[in-house]
């Protein structure tokens, strides 16, 4: 018998292997096979009988590491299909499937079998190699150190003779102090309001129907969408179904997955980012054993392998982290739709400000729209204020950092204890350091863009590559003695609130401030409870956070992404003032939000200040059209790189030639040019965008890539959707 397997490796399509006889071996499985000197994990995608045609130095699979398959056939299928829509290989698609802890990563234990003790041991490095075995098991780093990289060949020649063991260890566990462990349901559901009443039927009766059905739930920020879809996910396991319900960044929704646990009890797996390897490896097994029937996690519990799935939600739908950033780039929302189609389940995407792709596809009723136009128990909606920033400049000093009018609302929300949450979407304490003499920008050595002043640890760092270095006295170009800093991060409005309220009790919620496991957790826990008066942070105090004591919100600049060369600058600017602007007055007193802004007649911070969806898609729709973006057209981005720029240039050539050669009066083939970030850790990129106006008409283009390689030393990466531009 002879088995396909799918390994991850870029453009590898599955290859033979023989199954050694008396095994069992069935689809979904994984195995581990030899390609080349290594050793992989594959999963066996297919069993034959006899081989379709002559294959030279057949190799047999080594080790069958699963009793029963990994990845049920329709995973399989699903992840075909990614193979061929995202270009990546089948391999990599279904290891995107399974959890960190099933890959092959952590420590590799080598040990001695027990074949090896009566076997005739082979000579040289190899005996050497058991003779030191025998004293006990080694990880494979360290038999390296001893005998040499030579000896990773001698290594796999006796794993496959089965005198060796290879194990993965995992990483220890460490339980996270309060993690969720609730077992039984305690939480009762309140009654619906009408519209979230309107809204639940037409889910219910989609799911009594059991054919696939789609729905975009748009509803204000604090209108009660998660009740819904609580309610929804619990219809769905009444019927004997499972659900799965995606959110865009499980550390930062808490309360959501305190709900959950209280709803749903012992019936519920979490797939939390902050959970151990093993763990993780528990909670897959749970939902594969089909004890969890409610799954909640973040973009790769898209794939969670429940076995009769109802239900899949998709919270927040508009927001970029339901893109992978690396192959296989998939994105987790498209994904739920397919799978919801495949097995006649029903999608529920829900958010306050839809993407604009998810938008027209109800507008053309490809997803039935379900409207929840007010807050919960009458509650309002925030009051958003535009403050121009362009008044505030002192003709010394240029613009201040807050406003007349937010120092004087955040002085008062201190003085009745109300609390405060103030957003800046940069991080680090200021931007640009520049020469006050030649006015030159310091930028990173490696990479296109300025590095960013850090005060906490007094470097200069690059947001791009990672690399530190400390602020240099002087200028690098004309020596002049003293850098100035400019612009402002969340550091930065830290220490300027301190100056203005020395009492204030301030907490900062940023990439930095988080690093260490149950920052997060512990500064939200912090702020929910009340014990700070203002939270500065970045993005993250966007996210869907529940925090009734919250009255006042002030955006320190809406402009920051307003610029950016991306057709969906605007659109990512109207979510996050709207998004940020639904944290305020979410309890019981009236929530006021301040807009900082040097654009205070932009359409787009006007639509955002009066919250009005609809007109702001009308506009934003035309433009799209205009230009022929998505959702008019279907994009793949292609970037070229390499540390040899001529490299870079030469494959982005080569590329785009073909793709123009292919390319029909539907396609465009734009550059190659250099990308908005043109280095990147010293490789310089080229970037290409095919923009077409169907996904048949793209994928042709795009198959005239068929069996390109780079050569080596150049790199080529593909992106099928792109969600950012840069
Ligand atoms: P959204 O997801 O739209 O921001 P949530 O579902 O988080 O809104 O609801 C906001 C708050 O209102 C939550 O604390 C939730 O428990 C509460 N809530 C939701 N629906 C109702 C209802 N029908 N009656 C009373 N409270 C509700
Ligand atoms: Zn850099």
């Amino acid at each position: 018998m002879f088995a396909e397997i799918a390994l991850a490796v870029p453009g590898l399509k599955p290859l033979t292997y023989r199954i050694p006889g008396g095994e069992r071996v069935a689809k979904g499985m994984r195995v581990e096979v030899p390609l080349g000197r290594r050793i992989l994990t594959g999963v066996v995608v297919d069993i034959t009988g006899h081989l379709p045609r002559e294959i030279r130095n057949l190799k047999s699979i080594i080790k069958i590491m699963d009793q029963e398959p990994a990845l049920t056939e329709e995973l399989l299928v699903l992840g075909k299909w990614m193979a061929e829509y995202y270009y990546c290989s089948w391999g990599e698609a279904l290891g995107a499937m399974l959890p960190a802890a099933y890959k092959p990563v952590g420590r590799e234990m080598i040990s001695r079998t027990e074949l090896a003790k009566q076997a005739v041991l082979p000579r040289g490095t190899a005996r050497r190699l058991m003779e030191r075995l025998s004293q006990g098991a080694l990880t494979r780093r360290e038999l390296l150190r001893n005998f040499g990289a030579g000896a990773a060949r001698v290594l796999n020649e006796l794993h496959s003779r089965g005198l060796v063991n290879v194990e993965i260890k995992l990483p220890g566990t460490r339980r996270q102090p309060g993690s969720e462990n609730h077992s039984v349901p305690t939480d009762h559901p309140p009654v619906l309001n009408p519209h979230q009443t309107t809204a639940r039927e037409c889910i219910w009766t989609a799911l009594d129907k059991d054919k696939y059905a789609a729905f975009l739930l748009h509803g204000v920020t604090g209108s009660g969408k998660t009740e819904v879809y609580l309610q929804a996910i619990a219809h769905t396991l009444e019927q004997g179904r499972d659900a799965i319900m995606l959110v865009p960044e499980i550390a930062l929704t808490t309360h959501i997955r305190a709900r959950i646990a209280a709803r749903f009890g012992d019936r519920a797996a979490v797939l939390h980012s902050g959970l151990s390897l093993k763990e993780r490896a528990e909670a897959w097994s749970r939902i594969h054993q089909g004890e969890a029937r409610v799954v909640l996690g973040a973009r790769s519990a898209v794939f969670a392998p429940v076995k009769n799935l109802g239900l899949i939600v998709v919270d927040e739908e508009y927001e970029s982290s339901y893109k992978q950033e690396d192959a296989p780039r998939y994105q987790a929302r498209d994904l739920a739709a397919v799978r919801a189609r495949a097995l006649g389940a029903v999608l529920v995407l829900g958010s306050a400000t839809p993407a604009m792709e998810s938008y027209f596809n109800a507008r053309r009723e490809r997803y039935t729209l379900l409207n929840l136009p007010e807050r919960v128990d009458n509650k309002k909606m925030p009051e958003i204020r535009i403050v121009d920033m362009l008044r505030e400049i002192s003709p010394r000093k240029g613009p201040p950092l807050f406003s007349r009018q937010l120092l004087d609302e955040l002085e008062k929300r201190l003085a009745t204890g109300e609390q405060s949450i103030l957003f800046l979407n940069r991080r680090g304490y200021a931007p640009l350091v520049m020469c006050p003499e030649c006015r030159r920008v310091i930028t990173c050595p490696d990479c296109s863009v300025s590095l960013v002043y850090h005060r906490v640890d007094d470097n200069l760092r690059c947001h791009l590559c990672g690399r530190t270095s400390p602020p240099r006295p002087a200028c690098p170009q004309c020596g002049a003695a003293c850098l100035r800093l400019s612009g402002a991060g969340t550091q930065r409005v830290e220490e300027e609130l301190r100056t203005y309220f020395p009492s204030a009790r301030i907490l900062r919620l940023d990439q930095d401030t988080i690093k260490k496991r149950g920052e997060l957790e512990k500064t939200l826990e912090s702020f929910g409870q009340g014990r700070a008066d203002i939270l500065v942070g970045t993005q993250m105090v966007a996210k869907g956070m529940d925090f009734p004591r919250v009255t006042l919100v002030g955006i320190i600049s809406a402009d920051t992404a307003l610029h950016l060369p991306d057709f969906r600058a605007e659109e990512r600017t109207f979510q996050i003032v709207v998004q940020v602007a639904g944290r305020a007055g979410r309890g019981g007193r009236p929530g006021l939000v301040l807009v900082q802004t040097m654009n205070v007649a932009h359409p787009v911070i006007t639509l955002a200040q009066s919250q009005n969806y609809p007109d702001f898609f009308e506009r934003e729709i035309e433009q799209r059209r205009l230009l022929n973006y998505p959702p008019y057209a279907r994009l793949a981005s292609i970037i070229c790189r390499s540390r040899n720029p001529q490299a870079a240039w030469n494959l982005a050539q080569k590329v785009s030639a073909r793709l123009k050669r292919a390319a029909g009066p539907q396609d465009t083939i734009l550059g190659p040019a250099p990308s908005p970030r043109e280095r990147v850790a010293r490789e310089t990129r080229f970037q290409i965008l095919i923009k077409s106006t169907s996904h048949v008409s793209r994928s042709r283009v795009l198959g005239a890539l068929k069996g390109l390689v780079p050569p080596s030393g150049s790199k080529m990466a593909l992106d099928v959707d792109p969600q950012n531009m840069l």
